[in-house]
């Protein structure tokens, strides 16, 4: 099948033999207050099943959360990237792939809770290798959140991130970059072109790593303006296939 290309990008080529990485929050659902409020709409599973069969089995969803989180919000057998590539099942059938990875010591957690404690709203997200602090609901705390975070990385083996109203600390290492290489060496995906489409920091590294293989990277804001519409784009990509190679 052939992706037409996003609604604010004319006049780029379309994307043929395409292999699809999408990020979840702020992608392909709405963000919400916090993150286990998000509202799955109730089509995605199943349009993200089609996409796949029609893509063969060349679309991954690639997200911070844990495996089991994107199992318990998209309960259809797809290739997912958890953790920011350091849990990877490349097909609905295989096992998850986790490198070895080191894990924060306890009190960086107890430091991050306390600080939560000391600003209602602010909330300490666990992680399979990490933990993120998440200042939304406190943004005036936000940078007192970076300053913590930032002095515990320090010459660590773990580094800082920024995401969308959250610091995450996690390994330095695995990446949705590394996600995208790993995925790109699977019989479904190989030689194909990769869209990475996120709406994140964490992002921009799998949507560089896509283009390293002659592929795209589409920033959601710019390219889609919201979910929904990557969602509305992604159904009517599906229902009016152009071509099949
Ligand atoms: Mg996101």
């Amino acid at each position: 099948m052939i992706l037409p290309p996003p609604p604010l990008l004319p006049g780029q080529a379309p994307v043929g033999r395409a292999a699809l990485f999408l990020d979840f929050d702020g992608t392909l659902v709405e963000i919400a207050a916090r993150p286990d409020a998000v509202v799955v709409p109730p089509g995605l599973p199943g349009l993200l099943l089609r996409l796949r069969a029609e893509l063969g089995g060349a679309l991954a969803v690639v997200s911070g959360r844990p495996l089991p989180q994107l199992d318990h919000f998209l309960p259809v057998p797809l290739a997912k990237a958890g953790d920011h590539g350091a849990s990877i099942r490349p097909g609905p059938d295989r096992l998850a792939e986790s490198p070895p990875l080191p894990v924060p010591p306890e009190a960086w957690r107890a430091q991050a809770m306390a600080l939560a404690r000391a600003h209602p709203g602010m909330l300490v997200e666990e992680k399979t290798h990490g933990f993120a602090l998440h200042y939304r609901l406190a943004p005036a705390a936000g940078p007192l959140a970076e300053a913590l975070l930032t002095g515990m990385v320090a010459d660590s083996p773990f580094q800082l991130l920024a995401a969308r109203m959250a610091w995450e600390v996690r390994p330095r290492g695995p990446s949705k970059a590394s996600a995208v290489r790993r995925l790109m060496q699977d019989p479904a995906f190989a030689g194909r072109v990769p869209v990475f489409i996120g709406d994140d920091v964490t992002d921009e590294e799998g949507m560089d790593a896509a283009r390293a293989f002659g592929g795209f990277g589409w920033q959601l804001q710019h390219a889609f303006g919201s979910p929904a519409a990557l969602r509305g784009w992604l159904a009517q990509a599906m229902a009016h296939p152009l071509a099949t190679p």
